[in-house]
């Protein structure tokens, strides 16, 4: 069976470790922060690039973010995208994860045609894993999560293997659904050299606003967002205790005993 659009839609997120808490503003200060592909999102690449190897149809990458990820589009394609979409608006800015995904289920009917949506399972900054089952209740579609596999079974029918506590369990479910795809299930390919210095030079991604896709600013942003974060605060590691337990091996056990019961 040939399939039809593979879209995936990919966040761009900072690199955790270089995330810094700003004890002033009670905020991430994420501007001395690299950024990346999130990483669960390259895993639902390289699935749909295996499907499409296998099955035919065109891979397009969605993002909604501002218009520095462009850039990481350019890698999406790199690594043997077909196709790019950055959703860029200021009236985005503050949204949460209902306007998020209605903006993404408008740009992924506005691709139409589509066979599968997948996604990565979170996102390694917000990592609510709200996105896909958001995204396919507005597109009215089935979703599965914790997704490791999707092989294609039928005349519009697919066999996903998902994973549950102690090992994992195959669905059929009918096309098209959205896919939260495991972190790690798969090895990302690497972008070929070719291909990367062609996207860097001379692919450009669609960048569509909100009115493209037929959306006003009273519906994204934060007047589209049911939720508000009215306070941040941070999570402090305890502190070390820094203990030398020395003795007879007895002892030692002894004491640690002791120690791990007045912790308890
Ligand atoms: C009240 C509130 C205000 C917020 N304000 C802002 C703000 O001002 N600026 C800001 O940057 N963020 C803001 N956010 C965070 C923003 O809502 C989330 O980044 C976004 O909804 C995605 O949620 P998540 O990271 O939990 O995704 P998850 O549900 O954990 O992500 C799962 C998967 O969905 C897909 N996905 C998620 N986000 C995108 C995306 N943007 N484009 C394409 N695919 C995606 C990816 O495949 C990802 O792996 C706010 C959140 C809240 C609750």
């Amino acid at each position: 069976m040939e399939l039809k659009n593979i879209i995936v839609c990919l966040k761009v997120v900072p690199k955790p470790e270089e995330v810094k808490f700003d004890p002033e503003t009670k905020r991430l200060d994420r501007s001395q922060a690299r950024n990346e592909i999130n990483p669960a999102d390259k895993n639902a690449l390289e699935l749909a690039l295996q499907l499409k190897d296998k099955h035919g149809g065109r891979v397009i990458v969605v993002s909604m973010g501002p218009p520095f990820w462009d850039k990481y589009l350019k890698l999406a394609v790199a690594m043997g995208a077909d196709d790019a979409v950055l959703i860029s608006d200021k009236a985005l800015i503050g949204s949460d994860t209902l306007p998020t995904t209605l903006t993404l289920a408008r740009a992924i009917q506005k691709i139409g045609d589509y066979s599968l949506v997948l996604c990565g399972e979170e996102s390694s900054d917000g990592s609510t894993g709200q996105v896909p089952p958001g995204i396919a209740e507005w597109l009215g579609v089935p979703h599965v999560t914790y997704v490791s596999d999707i092989e294609v079974a039928g005349e519009g029918l697919a066999r996903v293997k998902r994973t549950i506590k102690g090992g994992h369990e195959i669905l059929e479910v009918r096309m098209p659904f959205v896919a939260a795809v495991e972190l790690g299930c798969n090895t990302p390919r690497f972008p070929d050299f070719r291909r990367k210095r062609w996207a860097d030079r001379e692919f450009q991604p669609k960048v569509w606003s909100i009115a493209d896709l037929g959306l006003s600013p009273e519906e994204v942003g934060f007047k589209g967002s049911a939720t508000e974060v009215v306070e941040l605060q941070e999570a402090k590691p305890p502190e070390r205790m820094k203990k030398k337990i020395s003795g007879s091996p007895d002892e030692v056990a002894e004491e640690l005993a002791r120690v791990l019961l007045d912790l308890l």
